[in-house]
């Protein structure tokens, strides 16, 4: 038996016997023949079919039919509403502080904003040098509107920020340290837990991206003491391009005070008051109108993941992961390509990255092909495992394709 026909055997067992085998035909395009192989659910998670209903059901009766009337029939309460859902399902959070709204890049302005103006006589931020280049340009700014400086945390290229190397960056003078819970490129996954110890041992507050986590890597925000956390909800929430992003601020930390103050987020909106009171509770971390269109595909994918069990959805990760870098070891081997994503499961998200001179032209062709990896800079071919969209022989599809893709582009030797 060749290795292919091994590792394909080792797939279809593998499906066979996976209890979340069945979520995927219920997204759009599972198994549309001009995509083989879709392994890019990292960057834009796949419609769920139901999302197509809804979106449908909200323009026809919602908007259509029920026409202003809308906002007080439950729009004004959806961005609550969500995160509470959200937090209970994905994320560990009790009711009431998490907020779906804007952009990831804007709630991280708010929320790093807000705890640098907490921390006022202390003058540094740490961030990490890979960290991804929204959350970096965002602190750029932060620093140079407050007058703070920025420490930059180096990290491992195929690691990130571990508790040890961030307890000798902090000091008395750290106002907040930011890091992402998934490192975007490598994948590596951060001691959440023990992280968030070191930095608030220093008196500095801790905000997290959970952008790479978010759906796919249960996190427990309350039980480990988060202070605050930012993610986006098109990648494992299958939100859609542009979906609103959500915020978490722990209870004990809603007097923060954010630096756009909007009517949404006042202390009655409709009101119309002289002078900015912000509300109390959550809502305050709220500035503008919500994005009700915008919030209506995460709803399915956020009931799906209550369903399946964010438990049940990190095994089917870590197995997929696995498996991709069985594949990777044994059909990229002599391609000259290099494995960059932690080998131990623990300390994986849900992505495994590949490094290969030629991974940007590979990529590509290969996407002409419906074969959907992803790129990032230098080199790297990012491999993102949906949980509920991606199936093993899909991963085998995929990497024998960039197999094959680069062994063809390969530097000679
Ligand atoms: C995807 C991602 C973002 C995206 O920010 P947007 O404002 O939604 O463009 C931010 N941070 C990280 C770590 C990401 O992976």
């Amino acid at each position: 038996m060749s290795a292919y026909d091994e590792l394909l055997g080792r797939s279809r067992q593998l499906d066979g016997k996976d209890p979340l085998a069945g979520y995927r035909q219920l997204f759009v395009g599972a198994d549309d023949p001009q995509v083989p192989a879709y392994l890019d659910g990292n960057s834009l998670g796949r419609p769920l079919q139901a999302s197509v209903e809804r979106v449908r059901d909200l323009m026809v009766q919602g908007w259509g039919g029920r026409l202003i009337r809308g906002w007080d029939e439950g729009w004004l309460d959806l961005p609550q509403q969500l995160g509470d859902e959200l937090g209970r399902v994905a994320l560990g959070a009790g009711p009431g502080q998490c907020i779906v709204a804007d952009s990831t890049t804007v709630l991280l302005y708010k929320l790093a904003r807000a705890a640098v103006a907490a921390r006022p006589g202390r003058h540094r931020v740490l961030v990490d040098r890979d960290n991804f280049p929204t959350d970096r340009y965002v602190l750029e700014g932060i620093a140079a509107e407050c007058g703070l400086e920025l420490d930059w945390l180096q990290v491992p290229y195929d690691g990130g920020a571990e508790p040890k190397s961030v307890r000798a960056a902090v000091g008395p003078d750290t106002a907040l340290v930011v890091l992402s819970h998934v490192a975007y490129r490598s994948g590596h996954l951060a001691d959440m837990r023990a992280i968030t110890e070191v930095v608030q041992a220093s008196g500095a507050l801790m905000l997290w991206d959970l952008c790479h986590s978010a759906g796919a890597v249960p996190v427990e925000l309350d039980a480990w003491g988060v202070d605050l956390a930012v993610g986006c909800s098109y990648k494992y929430l299958n939100g859609g391009p542009g979906a609103p992003a959500w915020a978490y601020v722990r209870s004990t930390h809603q007097q923060l005070a954010q630096p756009i103050q909007g009517w949404i987020g006042s202390r009655d909106p409709f009101g119309m008051e002289q002078g900015y009171q912000p509300a109390e509770g959550i809502r305050r971390f709220a500035s503008g109108t919500p994005p009700i269109i915008g919030m209506a595909a995460m709803q399915d994918m956020i009931a799906l993941i209550g369903r399946a069990g964010i438990g049940a959805i990190r095994e089917k990760s870590i197995a997929l992961t696995s498996y991709a870098l069985d594949v990777v070891d044994t059909l990229l081997a002599g391609t000259g390509a290099v494995a960059t994503s932690p080998r131990e499961p623990e300390r994986r998200g849900s992505h495994v990255t590949i490094d290969h001179p030629g991974a940007r032209t590979a990529t590509v062709r290969l996407w002409e092909r419906g074969i959907i990896p992803d790129y990032r800079n230098p080199c790297g071919i990012r491999l993102g495992l949906s949980p509920l969209s991606t199936s093993f022989e899909e991963v085998l599809r995929g990497v024998a394709a960039i197999a094959a893709e680069l062994a063809g582009s390969a530097p000679r030797a």
